[in-house]
């Protein structure tokens, strides 16, 4: 174990305040959020029910169909799997509503291309020094 104390983000959809839900930790201590809680993630694909007022900020389409990264997505979306919760400014420790935008996959893969510094390091190498010049 380790002493390491992160902030840990509130669930980003409308009306949850729960705690988001971690899906790793990396060797160095690092945990890796969802951008939901546990409990929204289940509701999303239909292994529970959304609580009450709850409302996901995820849409049923990739946001990129308005050319927003500089591209228009053309991908079939025919199921929510082909979708994710995109942080938009990269920092995934922020969970504000406004921070969210939906993309399929492939738009998805292809900003974090774009993403990628000049040194060519990942953007999960990023968000996770941000993290640490906070704490
Ligand atoms: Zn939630
Ligand atoms: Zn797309």
């Amino acid at each position: 174990m380790n002493n390491i104390t992160q902030f840990r983000p509130g669930c980003a959809n409308y009306g949850c305040v729960k705690p988001v839900a971690r899906i790793a930790t990396s060797t160095t201590g690092i945990h890796k959020y969802r951008p939901v809680c546990g409990h929204c993630h289940k509701a999303s694909y239909g292994g529970g029910k959304w609580a009450v007022g709850v409302t996901p900020v995820k849409k049923d389409f990739c946001e990129n169909i308005d050319g927003r990264l500089g591209f228009t997505c053309t991908t079939t979306v025919i199921n929510g799997c082909q979708l994710d919760n995109d942080h938009i400014n990269g920092d995934h420790a922020n969970n504000d509503s406004s921070n969210f935008q939906t993309l399929c996959k492939c738009c998805h893969a292809m900003k974090s291309k774009m993403e990628k510094d000049c040194n060519g390091t990942k953007k999960t190498a990023n968000w996770q020094s941000r993290i640490a010049q906070k704490t």
